[in-house]
């Protein structure tokens, strides 16, 4: 779990949706990761959303060690709709 194969949830907190990112990438963004909003897809087409979400690259470092070490779990604290992959 949480290697840089493994995804990492994001929820906007514009629009609400729900989606994830790929650990490898985004510890690869620094200092500031950057992640714009995919914005919601639904059977009528998609809505778009324009808000970037901002995480400092140290911050998401240390919840990454929290997560690996079992004190803490991203998808229980981000995702109310979707599962867990
Ligand atoms: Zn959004």
């Amino acid at each position: 779990m949480y290697q840089d194969r493994d995804l990492w949830p994001f929820k906007c907190p514009e629009c609400g949706e729900e989606f994830a990112k790929e650990i490898g990438w985004l510890k690869s963004q620094r200092p500031i990761i950057e992640i714009k909003c995919p914005g919601i897809l639904n059977p009528v087409g998609p809505i778009s959303c324009s808000r970037t979400l901002n995480y400092r690259a140290t911050d998401f470092r240390l919840v990454l060690g929290q997560a690996k070490a079992g004190r803490y779990d991203p998808y229980e604290q981000t995702w109310t709709r979707k599962q867990r992959p």
